[in-house]
């Protein structure tokens, strides 16, 4: 019998706000330890949290993009264990009444789309930082993480294999980017995830699941999706039964190791918070949050297939980001003749040429503009395509536009009849056999003289003009 994976996915996002969750501390990344603290954040007795409402307005907008069911009034909750990272104690979090339920994201698998349910998404706020390497035997806590706000996205045990997994987590992460509610570096810890994952027999109810904390590179997540699987695999295979536990991912070994099980999982008491009253919403406020959505990945790459006619892949390729985007809309603007060929060209020859130098698209050295130039003088015909890909690299390394560098370089294509016919009569005049043998009907020599003309003028004769006029002048 075979085996069916089941997956169900927690991730943590961080809300790009200016301020913490329930206090006026700066969320900057990066700063001198315990700079960014406050007697809230700092967890001192008697004080009291303020909730930051852009966070949850961000969350509700993410809710909204998800197609869930906002509720109106959602609470707050204690979630109590002791880490010296934590220094209340407990986390805020939402627990029975969260913000968010019951939405959804479609992915992209092999044959199509599936849907994958999200359960809830909930409010919370982030520990501090503990730090134990390198520090001679001591731990070390930067507590201006703590109290960061975070959304916690918990997702249906919808996904069947790792790529899915990975599938859903890309839509989301490029989700919440578009929406401009996180900064998502995976990095810096502003997405990260615990996979549960377990197997069972086709047919069979669910199994016992494990789960691994905390992970924020999608090739580990992969990695220790399949790495599971066949752990528990192997283990019933063998007779035996998969404990329910929390593991950690060493991604240095290339396995997971176990954390905690069921046994000595904590109990976390929850109850709710006494000090923050429900967090409300009327329907007039939400419908305020749903007009101010920006368009969706998905929208804004049909419109790219519609208003463009560009392929799906193309259109995929340039909606990954919000910036690439904007990018190939100012090119398209500024070189409106042919989209198509803005769509090549940023793709395949700007983008190439980024990624060898290793850098990102706003900072790319030629602008949006300046490569219309170009492409202007690819569509009039002025230079060759082949000549534009020099161009391209010079303009790479110099601010000049394309018309000084054609210039200058001499790059313009011959396009006028007398000077092409000339070099035609001399290549002919060159090659007296092939001329009797295209005159016989060897038709396919058509190709040689196009070369040796095209050699003749170095590159720059106008290669249409030079078919026709060959054309013409062989038939004698
Ligand atoms: P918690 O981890 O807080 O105990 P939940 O019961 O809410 O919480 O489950 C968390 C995640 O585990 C959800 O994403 C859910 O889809 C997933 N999950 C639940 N049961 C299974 C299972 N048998 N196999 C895989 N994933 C599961
Ligand atoms: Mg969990
Ligand atoms: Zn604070």
């Amino acid at each position: 019998m075979s085996w069916e994976t089941v997956i169900g996915l927690e991730v943590h996002v961080q809300v790009n706000t200016k301020s913490k969750q329930f206090c006026g501390c700066s969320t900057e990344f990066g700063a001198e330890p315990n700079t960014q603290t406050c007697p809230v954040c700092l967890g001192m007795p008697g004080q009291l949290p303020v909730l930051n409402i852009e966070a949850a307005r961000k969350t509700v907008l993410t809710g909204l993009a998800i197609n869930a069911d906002i509720n109106l009034i959602s609470k707050f909750d204690r979630k109590n264990y002791f880490y010296p990272d934590l220094p209340k104690g407990y986390q805020i979090t939402q627990f029975p009444l969260p913000i968010v339920e019951h939405g959804y994201l479609d992915i992209p698998v092999n044959d199509g789309e599936k849907r994958i349910g999200v359960t809830r998404i909930h409010m919370e706020e982030d520990a501090g930082k503990s730090m134990h390497e390198g520090l001679d035997g001591v731990s070390h806590i930067d507590l201006n993480r703590s109290g960061v706000p975070l959304m916690e996205i918990v997702s249906e045990p919808d996904m069947a294999n790792a790529d899915e997994a990975i599938a859903y987590l890309k839509q989301l992460h490029q989700l919440v980017c578009f929406l401009d509610v996180s900064g998502a570096n995976m990095e810096k810890g502003q997405f990260r995830c615990d996979a549960n994952v377990s197997v069972r027999r086709s047919g069979e109810p669910l199994g016992t699941r494990t789960e691994m904390k905390n992970m924020n590179s999608f090739r580990f997540i992969k990695q220790a999706i399949e790495y599971e699987v066949n752990r528990q695999i192997e283990i019933i295979e063998n007779g035996g039964a998969v404990v329910q536990e929390s593991r950690l991912w060493d991604s240095v070994k290339n396995e997971s190791r176990s954390m905690r099980s069921k046994e000595e999982a904590h109990d976390y008491r929850y109850f709710p918070e006494p000090d923050l009253p429900p967090l409300r919403f009327t329907q007039d406020e939400v419908d305020a949050i749903r007009a101010g959505m920006p368009e969706l990945p998905g929208q804004l790459r049909k419109r790219f297939e519609t208003e463009f006619g560009l392929s799906p892949y193309d259109a995929d390729v340039l909606t990954q980001t919000r910036e690439s985007a904007a990018w190939y809309e100012s090119l398209a603007a500024a070189h409106p003749a042919d989209p198509k060929r803005c769509a090549n060209w940023m793709i395949n020859e700007l983008l190439g040429r980024l990624n060898e130098a290793g850098k990102e698209l706003a900072e790319s050295p030629v602008s949006s503009q300046r490569l219309a130039g170009l492409l202007e003088r690819v569509g009039d015909h002025t230079i060759s395509g082949k000549a534009a890909k020099d161009v391209l690299d010079i303009m790479m390394e110099s601010d000049d536009d394309a018309d000084t560098i054609i210039e200058t370089k001499g790059l313009k294509q011959v396009s006028d009849t007398g000077a092409i016919d000339a070099i035609i009569v001399d290549v002919m005049a060159a090659n007296p056999g092939q001329v009797e043998g295209y005159r016989g009907g060897k038709d396919k020599l058509l190709g040689f003289f196009v070369g040796q003309v095209m050699k003749a003028s170095r590159g720059k004769a106008n290669p249409g003009m030079v078919n026709q006029r060959l054309k013409a002048l062989l038939k004698g």
